[in-house]
């Protein structure tokens, strides 16, 4: 098991396929790009493989979550699914994706073994999505989600970052749109992970008026905290359910004692936290020829050492060096 000196056990990997996207979204990437990782330094499909298999059959990881980056400029992504799909214990397998060039792959993920996706989408008008995201592609995210949505890659998650006077008069519109066509919304509170550091609290969109622009329009009930577990999300029933609503409040409502959770970038280094500033080279240790054990041993050293929280309200935070789009979200 991946057990912290404060008894949390992590069995939900994140796995980073890449640092590049496709888009520029203002709160995670600047406007040029970044400089990104060298090929050489990137897992390859069999060393992903491998790793997943190390903590699926080792360590008790039950979920593996794919990321970037885009994940989907992965050029091996479907196959990187499929041969986790075949682990025993076979894990649940998910993808968080800007929805780009998901139209095309959505089946063939699906017939792969991919079981649900969070598709990232912060408006509903392409106008607004050209200045957040600074691309053009607003159309594409909404024809990626319906084909995920037909290929029963469900329930299809929306994820959405509010941005004060760019979006975030939208928050009931989404909410509105989400439950017509049977996606579950979840939004998400901007955290200080953008590679520009320009994230100031004073200017992030909370949880509590998220919640009180939804309730302007829709009558929302609070979901008892036992079903919430070790997941981030609040969610609400709204107008009776069954449809539901959630909230991340990363910050104003940290959900740190029950994290879950353990990362691998695409470099190949275990973090335990999102904010967490130190990481641990597993990718070294896997090309040095040492056998599963010997990963998995560095694994849970990695893991022991995570911190009880995020240390966000700590005045001595410092944002960690990788920004979003390279640890993977
Ligand atoms: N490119 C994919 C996407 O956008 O879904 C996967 C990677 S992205 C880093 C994962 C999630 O992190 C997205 O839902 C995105 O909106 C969110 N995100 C990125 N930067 C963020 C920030 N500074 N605060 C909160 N969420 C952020
Ligand atoms: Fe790309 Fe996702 Fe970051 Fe947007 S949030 S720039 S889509 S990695």
């Amino acid at each position: 098991m991946l057990i912290d000196t404060y008894g949390r056990i992590a069995t939900d990997l994140r796995v980073s396929l890449t640092d590049r996207c496709n888009l520029r979204c203002t709160y995670c990437m600047p406007e040029e790009g970044l400089q990104w990782l060298p090929k050489p330094e990137l897992l390859t499909d069999d060393e992903i493989v491998r790793m997943v298999s190390i903590a699926v059959t080792e360590l008790g990881v039950t979920e593996v979550r794919f990321t970037g980056g885009e994940p989907l400029l992965r050029p091996g992504l479907v196959g990187i699914v499929e041969r986790c799909a075949a682990l025993e214990p076979r894990p649940r397998l998910s993808l968080t994706t800007n929805g780009i060039g998901l139209a095309r792959t959505a089946e063939a993920l699906r017939a792969a073994g991919l079981d649900r996706v969070n598709v990232s989408l912060d408006t509903l008008n392409p106008e607004v999505f050209r200045t957040l995201t600074r691309r053009d592609r607003h159309h594409d995210v909404i024809a990626g989600l319906t084909a995920a949505h037909d290929a029963g890659l469900t329930p299809v998650k929306v994820n959405t970052v509010l941005l004060r006077g760019v979006n975030d008069g939208e928050a009931a519109d989404l909410l509105d749109w989400a439950l017509r066509h049977a996606y579950e919304l979840r939004f998400i509170e901007q955290m200080p992970l953008d590679a520009q550091h320009g994230w100031q609290r004073e200017n992030m969109v909370t949880a509590a008026e998220i919640i009180e622009r939804l309730a302007a329009r829709f009558a929302l009930t609070p979901e008892p905290s036992a079903v919430r577990g070790s997941a981030p999300a609040e969610r609400w029933l709204v107008d009776g359910g069954p449809a539901r609503v959630g909230v991340i409040a990363s910050v104003t409502r940290p959900f740190c004692r029950a994290c879950d959770r353990t990362r691998l970038t695409a470099d190949g280094q275990v973090r335990d936290c999102l904010f967490a500033r130190e990481e641990t080279d597993l990718r070294a240790v896997l090309r040095s020829g040492a056998p599963d054990r010997e990963i998995a041993d560095c694994w849970r050293t990695a893991m022991r050492g995570k911190k009880p929280g995020s240390g966000l309200d700590d005045p001595s935070f410092l944002q960690p060096q990788r920004p979003m789009s390279a640890i993977g979200g």
